[in-house]
């Protein structure tokens, strides 16, 4: 079922593997969570399965359920911060999909305008990311 190693190497799968730095707010055996680092607003993250799929459908089965209960702890985490966010799935160039390892968007919202806006992301700047892991209740680890 799905695919397996990526045809190039593959930074989600690098940070899945934590041999690449990201702020990462939720991990468990399947599953990692991190901070996006172009965020459309504050805590917007990444939730990822460890093993390199492109797309949703690629997931076996018998992995949903894993996935699906850490999307739902993302966002338990996210309400720390807000109550009101989206949840977003690229899937496929058309679909602006950039990165081709499944991952859902988890977008907080809060009562500042619409941040999908033509306005360009800004990057995540240099330890920005700690206080936001912190307020997300995150493990805090690099
Ligand atoms: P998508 O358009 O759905 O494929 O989104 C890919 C997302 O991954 C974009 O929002 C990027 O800002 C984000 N991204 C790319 N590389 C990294 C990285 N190394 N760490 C965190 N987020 C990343
Ligand atoms: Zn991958």
């Amino acid at each position: 079922m799905g695919s397996a190693a990526p045809a190039a190497p593959c930074i989600f799968c690098e940070i899945g593997a934590r041999r690449a730095p990201a702020y990462v707010v939720y991990e468990d055996a399947t599953t990692i969570a991190f901070l996006d680092i172009f965020p459309f607003t504050r805590g917007h993250l990444l939730v990822v399965p460890k093993r390199h799929v492109d797309r949703l459908v690629d997931l076996a089965p018998s992995e949903y359920a894993g996935y699906m209960g850490a999307l739902a702890q993302s966002c338990r985490q996210v309400e720390r911060l807000t109550k009101d966010y989206n949840i977003g799935l690229n899937q496929g160039k058309l679909a602006g999909q950039i990165v081709f390892h499944l991952h859902f968007h988890v977008i907080p919202r809060y009562d500042d305008g619409n941040p999908f806006g033509p306005s360009p992301r800004r990057p995540l700047a240099e330890g920005e990311g700690v206080g936001v892991v912190r307020d997300l209740g995150g493990p805090l680890r690099r």
